[in-house]
Order: C-alpha cells, then sequence, then structure tokens
C-alpha cells in the first residue's frame, strides 16, 4: 500500500511588529518545519494592489517581504539559482509606481542580488488549460511566473468586496498584466480565479496579517491581528484564514473551486494546525473583522447615490455580478472618500445603473444617471425624454487572450473626458466595457462632484514614462507574448514548471 501523504501543513504565529529580524526568524522555522528549502529560480509574490498616501493597509508590507527574503537566503543550500520579487499591481497605474511608494524598491535595494519583476513589463507567457470546467483553453502570465521553480505567495490580510477576501488563491488575480486580468473579471471572476490555480502552485505561503485589512481591499480599514500565517498548501491555508475571520472557506466560490479541484483540504479534519497561537486565539484577536461583500444598492442606501442592479445577460446564470462593475463603483467611492473628506458632500445626487434594469429610476430634472458596463440596458423614460440604452454585452468566447487589446491610464483619462464631453448638458451617460475598471468609474465621479483626484499623483509622471519606455522596447524587439510551442492550444509547454496538475 503506498504510504499516506502528510496532511497540508498551517502554522499561526504571533508577530506585533514590522521587524525584519523577527519575520525572518519566524519564516525561517517554518521552512524548517516544513522541510522546505528554496531551489531553482526562486519567486516572491506580495501583494503591493496599491500604495502610497491613503492605502497605507491595501500591500504586504516592505519589511515583511525583507524578511521573507533573508529567511530564503537562509535556507538556500546551493540550489537557488535565482531570488526574485515580482508582482502586477491594480488600478492601471504601472507596478514600478507601487513599488515605489510601497517602499518596496527602497528595501529591495537593499537585498542587491535579488530580482524585481514588474510583470506588465515582462514577456507573457501562454498556459494552456485543459481541466474540464475551464472558463478558457489558454491565458498569459508573466515569464518570471511560469518559470519560477519555487514559488513563495505573500498576500496581504485583507477582506475583498468581489470575492469577500484576498488571501492565498485571490491574490494570483496579481498574476496576469491589465489586458489579462480584466478578462472574465466579472460574473465569472471567481471562477477565474480557481482557474490560475493551475498556472503555477506555491511551495510556501505567508501572509501579512500583523495589521490586517477590513472591509475593502485598496483602502481597508486596519484591525491588528498581530499574525503571521504561514503554510504550504494554498486551500488548507486559505481555509484556515477564513476560519479566524468566521467566514466557511465552502461559502467563497473560488476557494470552494480550488478545493473541488483537487488544490487542497478545506476540512481542519484534513489539516494539520501548529505554531504558537492557536486557531481559537487567532480567532479571538479577529472577532469582529468586516468583510466587504455588499451589494450596490444597499452599499449607496443614504448617500446621494442611489444605484439599481439589474441581472447580467442571461449566458451568466446569475442574478447579480459580484466580480465586475458594481463592485468596482465601491471601491472608487472608499478611494474618494480617503482621498476628498468631502465627497459625500460634494456628490450631487445620482443615480448609477448596472445589468438589464428595467424598473422605475427615482430620477427627478438636473439630476444625472450613469449606465455603468457593456451589460447595463434601460428603456424608459427620464422626464420627457424616451432613453434607449442597448446590451453592448459581448460573449466571453468572443474575447482573446492573443489580441485583447490593454488601455493604459492614460488612454482611459483620454476615453473618460471624450465620454464626459459628448454627454455634456445630456442627463445620462453611459461607460463601456465588461468590466468598467475602478479607475474609470472614479474619474467619472471625480468630474459629476468635482472631487480631488486621486489618479493624478498615482499615475506617477516618472514611472509612467518609465514603463512606457520599456514596453515600447518590448514591442519593438518583438517581446510582448511567448507561446508554448508551434500548435498553441494545448500543447505542452516548453518552460518545465508552466502548468500544473492537482492531486485529486
Ligand atoms: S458589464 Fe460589468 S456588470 Fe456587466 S457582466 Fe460585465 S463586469 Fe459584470
Amino acid at each position: 500500500m503506498p504510504a499516506a501523504q502528510p496532511k497540508p501543513k498551517v502554522i499561526i504565529r504571533h508577530c506585533d511588529e514590522y521587524d525584519p529580524q523577527r519575520i525572518e526568524t519566524i519564516v525561517r522555522e517554518a521552512m524548517e518545519e516544513l522541510g522546505l528549502r528554496p531551489h531553482g529560480r526562486t519567486l516572491v509574490k506580495p501583494n503591493v494592489v496599491c500604495a502610497g498616501e491613503g492605502f497605507d493597509h491595501a500591500f504586504t508590507r516592505p519589511e515583511f517581504v525583507d524578511g521573507v527574503l533573508r529567511a530564503l537566503q537562509g535556507r538556500d543550500d546551493g540550489q537557488m539559482t535565482e531570488l526574485a520579487v515580482g508582482e502586477r499591481c491594480g488600478i492601471t497605474i504601472p507596478t514600478r509606481y507601487a513599488f515605489d511608494q510601497s517602499g518596496m524598491n527602497a528595501m529591495l535595494k537593499k537585498h542587491r542580488k535579488v530580482k524585481t519583476y514588474y510583470f506588465e513589463e515582462e514577456v507573457q507567457v501562454e498556459i494552456p488549460y485543459t481541466h474540464p470546467s475551464r472558463l478558457r483553453d489558454y491565458v498569459f502570465t508573466p515569464e518570471p511566473v511560469a518559470k519560477a521553480d519555487f514559488f513563495v505567495n505573500c498576500p496581504k490580510f485583507k477582506a475583498h468586496p468581489w470575492t469577500t477576501v484576498t488571501f492565498g488563491n485571490k491574490q494570483y488575480i496579481g498574476i496576469q498584466d491589465d489586458r489579462h486580468r480584466l478578462i472574465d473579471h466579472d460574473t465569472k471572476l471567481e471562477e477565474k480565479i480557481a482557474d490560475l490555480q493551475y498556472i503555477i502552485q506555491p511551495q510556501l505561503l505567508a501572509i501579512d496579517a500583523i495589521i490586517a485589512g477590513e472591509g475593502r481591499m485598496l483602502t481597508p480599514i486596519p484591525k491588528r491581528l498581530n499574525l503571521i500565517i504561514l503554510g504550504n498548501n494554498q486551500c488548507a491555508f486559505d481555509s484556515v484564514c477564513c476560519r479566524i475571520i468566521g467566514v466557511n472557506p465552502f461559502d467563497v466560490p473560488h476557494i470552494r473551486l480550488a478545493h473541488e479541484r483537487g488544490f487542497g483540504p478545506l476540512a481542519l479534519a484534513d489539516i494539520e494546525l501548529s505554531g504558537d497561537v492557536t486557531l481559537d486565539e487567532a480567532k479571538e484577536r479577529a472577532k469582529g473583522f468586516k468583510v466587504g461583500l455588499i451589494r450596490v444598492e444597499k452599499y449607496f442606501e443614504g448617500t446621494s447615490i442611489t444605484a439599481y442592479a439589474g441581472p447580467p445577460p442571461k449566458s451568466e446564470q446569475t442574478e447579480y455580478c459580484w466580480g465586475g462593475c458594481p463592485g468596482a463603483i465601491e471601491e472608487a467611492i472608499e478611494m474618494l472618500r480617503v482621498f476628498d473628506a468631502e465627497t459625500d458632500k460634494k456628490l450631487p445626487r445620482m443615480h448609477v445603473v448596472f445589468g438589464n434594469y428595467q424598473g422605475e429610476l427615482d430620477w427627478h430634472p438636473g439630476e444625472r444617471v450613469v449606465f455603468i458596463g457593456d451589460c447595463a440596458e434601460f428603456k424608459g423614460k427620464l422626464g420627457e425624454e424616451l432613453i434607449e440604452v442597448d446590451n453592448l454585452y459581448r460573449p466571453r468566447n468572443t474575447l482573446d487572450p492573443h489580441t485583447v487589446q490593454g488601455e493604459d491610464i492614460l488612454d482611459k483619462v483620454r476615453k473618460t473626458r471624450k465620454l464626459l464631453k459628448a454627454a455634456k448638458g445630456k442627463p445620462y451617460l453611459r461607460l463601456t466595457g465588461c468590466p468598467v475598471s475602478v479607475a474609470e468609474q472614479l474619474m467619472v465621479l471625480v468630474a459629476i462632484g468635482g472631487l480631488n483626484d486621486p489618479m493624478i499623483d498615482a499615475a506617477g509622471v516618472k514611472n509612467f514614462l518609465a514603463w512606457k519606455s520599456r514596453m515600447l522596447l518590448k514591442r519593438m524587439t518583438g517581446q510582448k507574448y511567448q507561446q508554448p510551442g508551434p500548435t498553441q492550444r494545448g500543447a505542452a509547454a516548453p518552460v518545465q514548471s508552466v502548468g500544473v496538475t492537482p492531486a485529486q
């Protein structure tokens, strides 16, 4: 009889300061306990979705990554050929800017031998999917991810408005550049995240839960948990993180799907727990932790915005789009509130409409209506004017990851300005896209309310130009994509580590 596989392990450790030495010790001890040593191309993936003033608790802190890098170097017995940190941040801003703002680049300067990968500036490698329930046959990921031999996933412990939480599985959204990450970032977001698990699985996970983030993901409310949680299996790890905040991991679709596809256990009986903090003690510290899953109509109750959410197209087989436009406006308004304390006062009474909404709009002359998303559909009167908003939704099988076009922050500024200009004097405007990103929705709200614009600084001219010129160079040298072989779909990938087959 084959020997029974050891249970995946999750280690819960106390840590009450961002002291790289202390963090190094905790991570090194965990690696010893898990019997792990880095080897080959070793890649650390933090969560740096956004950073800088106002985003203080959105990202894995550089001191944390510093500690992880030291521990990896300390455990290297000569098998590690490269040590790197890589990420694609969010809301269209260049990752090099987020790394500057978070202090990650300053920290990395001390680690002269550690490479930095801004994923959107790297060659994108095609990964074929062959599992039965896949959303599509192939996706793209940056080459450093595809080639990593030892992958260290270092999320930030946070709530999330689209997916309840963002722990190990969810932070894989950052292993795609913008144009690929926004594909299926809609009603199918949870399935997309579960699909991304086939690209790579981490050998080691270490989450920054020293100061966790409640309620939302870009501007979360800080909550001190004084914890570092570590593990060697993404599902087991996410399961324990969920349980710490009182969430049933089976109720979080992307975690449940990853489990059902064989990526790891969720039941506590199948997970070995250790560390100097018990699960009950950790739960006590997290008591009252707020997750961010709230429907948009409810979210805006009591504000000057009234939201209406009709169902997405029938093909999506759902009543509400949790992974797209409605969640994006919630993140946008939270960002605006951080950057302009008068946001709610300044925004005029207005209406935002998602999906196929055919009910009444509680509209009065002088108020603005914003139809958001390709699937917005409406026929009705605003005063005397008959309004017809057509459904522009394109089925997902018409989107090809090979040809999808990305939009940088300047493209989005231009697009939004043009749109606002065209809608001048009209009672309504329509934002197209599937999804309409946080950045675009934010720009429109800034214009309508005359609000302070957080994107002005966030664009970081220096970093934007550096990113632009690097991308231009890559395009000129033909480094945009790398495909897995002469035949694309279903072909064997040339890069050894590409693709994961979970144990069933
Ligand atoms: S247009 Fe927006 S709301 Fe509609 S399906 Fe796409 S992401 Fe969801």
